[in-house]
């Protein structure tokens, strides 16, 4: 057996999840050498082929009640991808996009990312198609509480433990605890992302965008420049986007952009944490980014990649938002494309990137960050103690680092250059691998 025939027979069963398939054989394509260099046997090839499918793939239906009285349904849904490692750990979304194939990609990549952290966690990721825009405050928590009437019997501390993620910030994330507080009769700590108030961890909400530029500051030192001075592109205008740029404005970048599903704003003499205010102050209260009216500051209708040239691109908005076209725009400027977001760039766009020897961090590796601070909240919980700011940031900073010499380590090619998608992909494929060899599985 070989990973070609893993990836025919996976590609013959799920023809109909392209973005589950995309993952899968980036994934395959990365530990194959790895493989053949250990003289993996049958059994090993056996091992891999179930390793890539989910333990369990739950879902369920979801009446919730809108503000004219009406029951409207959603579906729910829970990807438990493997649990060799730890409980099963990834966020939940809410988007209409929302669908088997896209959940069971997140869960996939999940699954290498949480191992690369070092921490003793599984993966999964869940969501529904329920669209938050436009909904009112009500209505989001109506449809909170009814998503977690079935998700509760799923989850707890040592069995799964949810977090956030598009459309599912710290205001869900506290509905869905209450209502789980609620049912359950406990305090159990079975979500991340928590007010500090009730068991979160302080730095959880900064946690992704700030690792994001930890990963790029230590790819930056390990080929020789350092970030302050530079330009960057980033894309998005949720949590991960707010953060990574802030913390690139605290680094000495000027940050040209940021975006939304509609087009992006643009400011030459580089966004302020002012801006950046104002920015998230209107998307809480659900407006666009053509809404927004700041002195210096563009609107532009589209994608910024071939628009605007920067020295930095840090795409933070969601799966395959950069094509193969823009890749070859981004490559004459670029000297660091850090992906923020799961699979931004689409694999034609990766093979432009990489191709052009410009180093690249894939998300599994840079956006770690958040899952590894949602572990720090497990363990903060769990021992009734809450550690300040300072001893969480220091911990993201060192898992960060860590992550980037795992790849730094796994990632060598021929020409002496570190090829981080293969890096990212065999350290935390090891780990898995190992652990379920070890449990007998
Ligand atoms: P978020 O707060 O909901 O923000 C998502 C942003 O992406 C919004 O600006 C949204 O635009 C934009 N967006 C969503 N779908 C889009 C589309 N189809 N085309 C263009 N723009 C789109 O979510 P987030 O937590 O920042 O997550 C962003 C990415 O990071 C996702 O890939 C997520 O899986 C990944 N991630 C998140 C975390 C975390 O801790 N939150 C951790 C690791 C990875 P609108 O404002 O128009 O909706």
């Amino acid at each position: 057996m070989n990973t070609s025939e893993i990836f025919e027979r996976l590609t013959a069963k799920y023809l109909h999840q392209p973005t589950f398939l995309q993952a899968a054989e980036e994934l395959l394509n990365s530990v194959a050498p790895y493989l053949q260099a250990i003289n993996a046997t049958e059994s090993d090839y056996n091992l891999l082929e179930r390793l890539l499918v989910p333990e369990r793939v739950i879902s369920f239906r979801v009446d919730w009640v809108d503000d004219t009285g009406v029951i409207r349904t959603n579906t729910g849904y829970r990807v438990q991808y493997n649990s060799a490692l730890g409980p099963y750990k990834g966020g939940l979304r809410f988007d209409p996009s929302v669908n088997e194939d896209i959940l069971k990609f997140l869960g996939f990549e999940q699954m290498f990312k949480n191992a690369l952290t070092g921490l003793r966690l599984g993966a999964g990721k869940g969501g529904s198609d329920f669209n938050p825009k436009g909904k009112s405050d009500n209505e989001i928590r109506s449809f909170c509480r009814a998503f977690m009437l079935e998700l509760y019997r799923h989850i707890g501390i040592e069995r799964d433990v949810p977090a956030g993620d598009i459309g599912v910030g710290g205001r869900e994330i506290g509905y869905l605890y209450g209502m789980y507080k609620q049912i359950t009769n406990s305090n159990e700590g079975a979500l991340t992302g928590k007010d500090p108030l009730f068991g979160g961890s302080l730095g959880r909400t900064e946690a992704t965008g700030h690792g994001v530029v930890y990963f790029a500051e230590a790819m930056a030192k390990q080929h020789g420049f350092t970030l302050a001075g530079m330009t960057a592109v980033v894309s998005g205008s949720g949590n991960v986007a707010e953060h990574t740029a802030r913390k690139l404005i605290e680094f000495g970048v000027t940050v040209l952009t940021l975006s939304d599903r509609g087009g992006y704003i643009y400011k030459a003499t580089g966004l302020t944490n002012d801006d950046i205010d104002v920015v998230v102050k209107i998307k809480k209260r659900g407006m666009n980014l053509n809404e927004l009216r700041l002195p210096e500051v563009e609107y532009k209708q589209g994608t910024p990649w071939r628009p605007v040239l920067a020295a930095m691109y840090f795409p933070c908005a969601t799966q395959n938002e950069v094509a193969e076209q823009d890749a070859q725009t981004m490559i004459k400027n670029a000297k660091l494309i850090v992906e923020g977001a799961n699979m931004p760039l689409t694999d034609k766009a990766v093979s432009v990137i990489r191709e052009a020897g410009i180093p690249f961090a894939p998300g599994k590796a840079a956006n770690a960050g958040g899952v590894a601070v949602s572990g720090l909240e497990m363990a903060q919980h769990a021992s009734h103690l809450a550690w300040t700011r300072d001893r969480v940031d220091t911990e993201l900073k060192s898992i960060m680092n860590n992550i980037h010499s795992l790849c730094v380590e796994n990632g060598q090619t021929k020409d002496g250059s570190i090829d981080y998608v293969k890096g990212a992909n065999i350290a935390g494929f090891k780990r898995v691998f190992e652990a379920m060899k070890k449990l007998g599985w």
